[in-house]
C-alpha cells in the first residue's frame, strides 16, 4: 500500500528532523500522575504545549488549597488563574465540571479504577466525564454549552488518558496538530469537528512507543514554526519534504527583462 508506505515515511523523517530541532527530556522520567489529575492536566494541555500546560496546572495546584475549592470557585476565578492559556474560560468550565461529575459519581476525587476496567471500558467512562447532558443537570448550563461546541476536546483528552495513563495507543489530535499534519500532507480532508476520524488514520501509521514524543514534538513545532498565520518555512528542517513548504519557499521565477528599444539610425 504505497500511500501509508509514503505517510510512514513522512512521519519517521518527521520524528527525526523534529527531534533534533526541539529535544526533548525523557518523558519517562516525569512523575506520572493519578488519573484523575492526568484528566485535568490534558485540560491544560490541548491546544498548547506541554511547558504552557504544565505552567497553568502548577499554578492551579499552588493557588487553589485542593480539587474540592476548584470544583466550588467560580468560572471566572479558576479561568484567571489559568491564564495566559488561550480559552482560559472555557477550560475552567470544563475542568469545573469534570470534578463536579467525579464527585457525584464517587464521593471522593479519585478515578483510579479505572485503570483495572480495561481500556475499552476506562474509555468509555472518561467519555461519561464529559457529556454535557451530565453537566446540564448539575446546573452548568453554561459550561456544558461551551463543551458541546467544542466537542473535540473531549476526544483529546480521552486520547490523552489513553496514551499516559491507560498504556493505550492513542495520539491526541488538537487543532495545532492537525495543522501541521495537514500542511504535511499526512492528513487530508480534516474536519476540525470530527477531530476523531482524523485521529484513527494516523494511529495507525505511528508506533505506540513513538506517540508521547511525537505529541510533544508537533506541538512544539506548532507553536514556533509551523504556527497558524505565515508559518516560518524558510526556517524549517522539514521545508524539503513538506508540501506547503515547498510551494512556500519556491524563489519567484526570474521576469524576463524587457527587450531594449532598437536604436533609431
Ligand atoms: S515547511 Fe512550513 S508548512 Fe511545512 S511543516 Fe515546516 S513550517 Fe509547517
Amino acid at each position: 500500500m504505497p500511500a501509508i508506505t509514503n505517510k510512514q515515511q513522512l512521519l519517521n523523517q518527521t520524528y527525526t528532523a523534529l527531534k533534533k530541532r526541539y529535544p526533548l527530556p525523557t518523558l519517562e522520567t516525569e512523575q506520572k500522575r493519578p488519573l484523575l489529575e492526568e484528566l485535568i492536566f490534558a485540560i491544560c494541555r490541548e491546544g498548547t504545549t506541554h511547558v504552557d500546560a504544565a505552567a497553568a496546572y502548577d499554578r492551579l495546584h499552588k493557588l487553589f488549597v485542593d480539587w474540592n475549592e476548584i470544583r466550588v470557585s467560580t468560572v471566572q476565578e479558576v479561568a484567571d488563574v489559568l491564564r495566559p492559556l488561550p480559552n482560559a474560560g472555557l477550560r475552567a468550565g470544563w475542568i469545573i465540571g469534570v470534578l463536579h461529575a467525579v464527585f457525584e459519581m464517587n464521593y471522593a476525587y479519585d478515578i483510579g479504577d479505572l485503570e483495572k476496567k480495561g481500556l475499552k471500558q476506562a474509555a468509555k467512562q472518561i467519555a461519561r466525564y464529559f457529556d454535557s447532558k451530565d453537566l446540564d443537570k448539575l446546573g452548568l448550563k453554561q459550561a456544558a454549552k461551551q463543551i458541546a461546541r467544542f466537542k473535540q476536546v473531549n476526544d483529546y483528552a480521552v486520547a490523552w488518558v489513553m496514551q499516559r495513563s491507560l498504556g493505550g495507543h492513542a495520539i491526541p489530535l488538537d487543532t495545532p496538530t492537525a495543522r501541521v499534519l495537514q500542511r504535511l500532507g499526512i492528513l487530508e480532508d480534516v474536519d476540525p469537528d470530527d477531530l476523531e476520524s482524523s485521529r484513527g488514520s494516523i494511529e495507525h501509521v505511528i508506533p505506540k512507543a513513538r506517540g508521547p514524543e511525537f505529541t510533544e514534538l508537533i506541538s512544539i513545532h506548532a507553536k514556533e514554526l509551523c504556527t497558524e498565520k505565515d508559518p516560518n518555512c524558510p526556517a524549517c528542517p522539514l521545508k524539503s519534504d513538506c508540501p506547503t513548504g515547498i510551494e512556500n519557499t519556491k524563489k519567484p521565477e526570474k521576469e524576463k527583462p524587457e527587450p531594449k528599444p532598437k536604436k533609431s539610425r
